[in-house]
């Protein structure tokens, strides 16, 4: 067998009865661990502790999903000290070879896809189709950054001084954080941790308190895969007791964050000081949110903007940092849109994940309920409802489609990150009206534009101030390798995943120069 060139994982296609059946015997069994508990992994050492963090289901809280130990600020020295011994070894064993590790862990998920996917329903209130993307998005990374590594472990391409040999190669930095978000809670955390492994260093990996059950299955696959013990440690815990804490620890060496802009500002500003003992600059590498908008043209396929827009804000419920919470459309065609949006949308199922026939699941707990209806009742008060806007019933946390029409430019619900299911419609005079709303964020991070205008593609593909601009289709779901993924200005530090250049924020260059 050949280790063959990168392509995306195919999706499941869950319309085709086998596909279903497998899935609800996956659903089945992830429900037959149910309570399980799981340890702290450093080193080779699997440590319970007595506080634990209990996950449930977002779609029923009362269920819980299982619990993790919970590490304290002592198991952080601990991680850290341990994956700086192992990282004596690890750095040196060559690039390809720990590509190895990543198609095995690639492997193993692949086999495991859809359990993987129906912990996913449980734990992060994902829909089959929305779950099942994720893990194969984990499974890209994986064999995605295998290859980019063996690449890059090539000596670098330099011009030498005619009386000398001149080298240049990469080095990992040393041992870093992991701290992943829990809306992608296979694929990010698997690409951010994978990415800084495959490279040479060594990680603490916290997983978000959401979803750590996810996180800790991943750390399994990686031992299954037979990653050296202490080159990923697995140590969960309170943001509020250990995230600062491992930020300003002097044998962090980088950070790697997905999260929240207030979070990520945070750790960017914390990481900057430094502690005493500490011999580096702290790298931090930060994606944080996103306010992204779709804009309408007069010129546009209304049927196919309708469907982008849906996709985009109601995807996952709307908790993407990729996800459209602005439409933007030009008057000449701004109410014709706008009832094909509310059509498509009142269409739109909500209820538990695992049910096949619901849309739309669970936004993931009682504080992002809570702050979501915060929006929705400033809504209410500063624009018009179309649809939505009401509680629902069932256990779960639950909020329908919401949309609010007649959004004003600057206004709260026009520039702040929701989280959530909720899309603030914008009426724009023509289209350069709508591009310069568009662009009046602190955000970019994703976009798209509908229109059939050539030259109105190109302006955007120029002035469209994002990280990722989509055309004619819609702004979520980027694909490993096809669609590098991250933003600009407080969208993050624009590094981008899943593009040949991710693997560099972790290494340096180093030079050899040598006279004979
Ligand atoms: N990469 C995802 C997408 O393109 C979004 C990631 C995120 O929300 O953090 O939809």
């Amino acid at each position: 067998m050949a280790i063959k060139p990168y392509h995306y994982e195919p999706l499941t296609d869950f319309s085709v009865p086998e596909n279903r059946k497998a899935m609800e015997e996956a659903l089945r069994e992830v429900r037959s661990q149910f309570g399980l508990s799981y340890p702290l992994v450093i080193g080779a050492d699997r440590i319970d502790t007595e506080k634990k963090i209990v996950s449930v289901n977002p779609s029923n809280p009362q269920q819980v999903i299982g619990s993790v130990s919970k590490a304290d600020t002592s198991h952080i020295d601990m991680a850290l000290e341990t994956g700086w011994k192992a990282f004596a070894q690890w750095k040196k064993v060559p690039g390809p070879m720990r590509a190895r590790y990543l198609y095995k862990a690639a492997a193993i998920m692949r086999r495991r896809k859809l359990f993987l996917s129906a912990l996913e329903v449980y734990e992060a209130g994902k829909t089959w189709t929305e779950a099942e993307a994720d893990v194969a998005e984990a499974i890209d990374f994986l064999e995605y950054y295998g290859r980019q590594m063996e690449r890059l472990s090539e000596p670098v391409p330099l011009i030498p001084l005619d009386d000398e040999e001149d080298r240049a190669f990469y080095v990992p930095l040393g041992v870093g954080a992991i701290i992943p978000p829990w809306n992608f809670p296979l694929a990010i955390l698997t690409g951010m941790t994978s990415a800084a492994i495959v490279t040479g260093n060594c990680v603490i990996l916290k997983p978000a308190s959401a979803t750590p059950i996810i996180g800790a299955h991943f750390a399994e696959i990686m031992r299954e895969a037979g990653l050296p013990s202490g080159v990923l440690n697995f140590v969960p815990g309170d943001g509020g007791t250990i995230g600062d804490y491992i930020v300003t620890h002097p044998l962090t060496r980088f950070i790697s964050f997905t999260g929240s802009r207030e979070v990520g500002l945070r750790i960017n500003q914390l990481a900057a000081q430094v502690s005493p003992g500490q011999k580096w600059i702290k790298r931090v590498v930060a994606e944080m949110g996103g306010k992204d908008a779709i804009v309408v043209d007069e010129t546009a396929d209304l049927d196919a903007a309708a469907e982008g827009i849906v996709t985009s804000a109601f995807g996952f419920q709307g908790q993407k940092c990729s996800a459209c919470s602005r439409a933007i459309i030009v008057d000449d065609v701004y109410d014709l849109l706008l009832s094909k949006i509310v059509e498509r949308t009142k269409k739109l199922r909500v209820g538990p994940a695992d049910n096949l026939n619901n849309h739309m699941g669970p936004v993931i707990d009682e504080k992002a309920y809570e702050k979501i209806f915060g929006y929705i009742q400033w809504g209410k008060e500063n624009a018009k409802l179309q649809t939505g806007g009401t509680t629902l019933d069932g256990e779960g946390y639950f909020i329908p489609p919401t949309i609010f029409s007649d959004v004003a430019p600057g206004s709260k619900l026009e520039q702040e990150e929701v989280f959530g299911p909720v899309l603030a419609v914008i009426r724009a005079k023509d289209w350069s009206d709508a591009l310069k709303i568009a662009n009046d964020t602190e955000y970019g991070l994703t976009g798209s534009v509908y229109t059939a205008r050539r030259e109105r593609i190109e302006q955007a593909a120029d002035e469209f101030e994002v990280g990722n601009l989509y055309i004619n289709r819609k702004c979520t779901g980027a694909i490993v390798g096809a669609h590098p993924f991250g933003g600009f200005n407080m969208s993050g530090t624009d590094s981008k995943t899943g593009s040949p250049d991710y693997l560099l924020l972790f290494m340096q260059m180093k030079v050899v120069a040598e006279r004979f």
